[in-house]
């Protein structure tokens, strides 16, 4: 079908054979070939569309799609977090749910009231509470604002354990 050539076309040719339709349209009878003219462009308009290329929109056009593919992104992702509570310490803490089901599917505490509470579960591989070190760390202020908010009455030192260990776990 006409399709399958408009796939095959550079960018180039494409945006030209756009315009040449749009004159064609323009310029012929709206009785006689114009609907055949605009049918033509629907399916270039089509076939453009399938490789991500769009005709005759508003420069807006192209950064709301771009929006709405990011909140779409969003919203999976927040759709994929877990929430776990602690039966010890009443923490919940939500976290994605790669992370939920690695560090907290099946457990009844926290990481910290897990340590508290001494003995590791079985094939958990968690390390002992282990060494302190004071650190200071520097992010850019939008880091810090998501952290304050997603932390809620956690504590930070408490907080980012959690999301080091989460991260360790993935790697090692
Ligand atoms: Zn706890």
């Amino acid at each position: 079908m006409a399709d399958k050539f408009y796939e095959d076309m550079t960018v180039d040719e494409l945006r030209a054979e756009y315009e040449e339709i749009q004159r064609r349209i323009e310029t012929s009878d709206p009785d006689e070939d114009q609907k055949g003219w605009k049918q033509e462009l629907k399916i270039l308009k089509k076939a453009a569309e399938r490789r991500g290329i769009y005709f005759g929109e508003s420069p807006w056009a192209e950064i709301e799609r771009y929006l709405q593919a990011a909140e779409q992104d969003m919203k999976s992702l927040d759709a994929q977090k877990k929430t776990f509570v602690c039966e010890n310490c009443g923490k919940s803490i939500s976290v994605e749910s790669r992370i939920y089901e690695k560090t907290y599917r099946g457990e009844k505490y926290c990481l910290d009231c897990r340590h508290m509470h001494g003995g590791r579960r079985e094939g958990a591989g968690r390390p002992s509470l282990g060494v302190t070190r004071k650190v200071s760390i520097t992010l850019p202020e939008e880091y810090w604002k998501v952290i304050e908010d997603d932390r809620g009455d956690m504590k930070l030192s408490a907080y980012l354990r959690e999301l080091i260990i989460g991260k360790m776990d993935e790697i090692l």
